[in-house]
C-alpha cells in the first residue's frame, strides 16, 4: 500500500494514523526497526549571529531513512512516536548522537558552538529526564553549556510543577533552555514567566510575512523587545529571504535560522559549512587562531 504513493508522505502518515490498527502496527514496527538499527539520522541547521554573520549554534533535526518513502520528516513520525511511547528511545538516541557530534565539532575548533535538541513533553513527563541528560553529557564529555534543549510551551502545561522543577535543575547544571515555536502555544505570557528559559525561538509563521504583514512585523518586534527585557536571547526561525533577515537585524534579533542561510544538512556537510561560516571559539582551544 505504501508503494501506491501518488500522494505525499504526510497524507500517507495521516492515513496510517487514522486507519486500521494493522496499518498503524506496521508503521510502528518499521519505526522500531529504524530505532534499533540506526536508520535514523541527524541533520543540522546553523543559527547565524545577526551581528557577526557567523554560525555559533546549530539545531539537530532527526530524519528517518524509510525503505519505501525515502527521507521522512519528523513532523510526520514524531506524533506517532509520542503516541506509542517510542519517542523515549528515539529521543535518547537523538540526545546522545547530538552530544557526540558536537564534541567532534568542538574538537574541530568551534568551541563555543551549542546544539539545540528538540525535546518532546513526553520525555520530560515519563522518564527521569534529568538523569538522561546527565548521562548523555557525561558519556560524551560535552560541556552542559553547549547543550540547548528546545521545548514548546505546552511542555509545561498540566503537570507544571514537576516539569518546571526538572527544568530548574537542568539550568543549575548549566544546560540552556529554549522555548520553541514561540507564539503558537496557548498561554505564551503565563508560561514564559514559569519556564526557566534563556532563549526563545519566534515561530516561522510570524517570520513568513514579516515584510508584508504589519501585524506580524509588530508582533515580531514586540516579542524581541519583551524577550530582551526578560534577558532572553531571541532566535527567528524560518528566515527565507534577505529582506526578512534585514528586518530582523534592524530589530536586534540575536540569531537567524532558515533557508536564507542554510538548509538542514548531514554532519559531514556541517563541518565544511562551519569551516567557512562558523565562529571559532577561544575556550582554551589549541586550534584557536
Ligand atoms: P522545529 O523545532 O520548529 O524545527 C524547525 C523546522 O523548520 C525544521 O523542520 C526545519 O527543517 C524547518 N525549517 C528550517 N528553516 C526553514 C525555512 O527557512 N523555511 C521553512 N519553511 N522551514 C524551515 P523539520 O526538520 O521537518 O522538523 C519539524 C519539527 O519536528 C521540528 O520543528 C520539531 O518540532 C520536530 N523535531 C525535529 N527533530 C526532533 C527530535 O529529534 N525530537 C523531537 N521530539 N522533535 C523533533
Ligand atoms: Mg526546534
Ligand atoms: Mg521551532
Ligand atoms: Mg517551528
Amino acid at each position: 500500500q505504501a508503494k501506491q504513493l501518488g500522494r505525499n508522505t504526510w497524507q500517507w502518515f495521516e492515513e496510517a494514523m487514522n486507519s486500521q490498527a494493522s496499518y498503524r502496527v506496521k508503521l510502528r514496527n518499521q519505526l522500531q526497526d529504524a530505532i534499533d538499527n540506526h536508520a535514523l539520522t541527524l541533520y543540522y541547521q546553523p543559527m547565524i549571529d545577526s551581528r557577526t554573520g557567523q554560525a555559533r549554534s546549530v539545531e539537530a533535526l532527526v530524519r528517518w531513512e524509510h525503505p519505501e518513502l525515502g527521507l521522512v520528516s519528523p513532523a510526520d513520525f514524531v506524533p506517532l512516536a509520542e503516541e506509542t511511547g517510542q519517542i523515549i528511545a528515539l529521543g535518547e538516541w537523538v540526545l546522545d548522537q547530538a552530544c557526540r557530534d558536537m564534541v567532534k565539532l568542538h574538537a574541530a575548533g568551534f568551541r563555543d558552538c551549542s546544539v539545540g535538541v528538540n525535546i518532546s513533553p513526553v520525555q520530560i513527563r515519563k522518564t527521569d529526564f534529568l538523569a538522561t541528560v546527565k548521562r548523555a553529557l557525561g558519556e560524551s564529555g560535552l560541556p552542559a553549556q553547549a547543550l540547548d534543549l528546545e521545548m514548546v510551551e505546552s511542555a509545561v502545561i498540566n503537570d507544571t510543577s514537576q516539569v518546571v522543577d526538572t527544568l530548574h535543575k537542568l539550568r543549575e547544571l548549566g544546560v540552556q533552555i529554549s522555548i520553541d515555536d514561540f507564539g503558537t502555544g496557548f498561554s505564551s505570557l503565563t508560561y514564559i514567566k514559569q519556564m526557566p528559559a534563556n532563549r526563545i525561538k519566534i515561530d516561522n509563521s510570524f517570520i513568513k510575512e514579516v515584510i508584508k504583514n504589519r501585524s506580524d512585523a509588530a508582533i515580531t518586534r514586540g516579542v524581541i523587545s519583551m524577550a530582551h527585557h526578560l534577558s532572553l536571547e531571541v532566535v527567528a526561525e524560518g528566515v527565507e529571504t534577505e529582506a526578512q533577515a534585514n528586518f530582523l537585524r534592524r530589530n536586534q534579533c540575536d540569531l537567524l535560522q532558515g533557508y536564507a542561510f542554510s538548509r538542514p544538512m548531514p554532519f559531514e556537510q556541517l563541518t565544511e559549512y562551519m569551516n567557512l561560516h562558523g565562529h571559532r571559539g577561544a575556550g582554551g582551544s589549541d586550534n584557536a587562531e
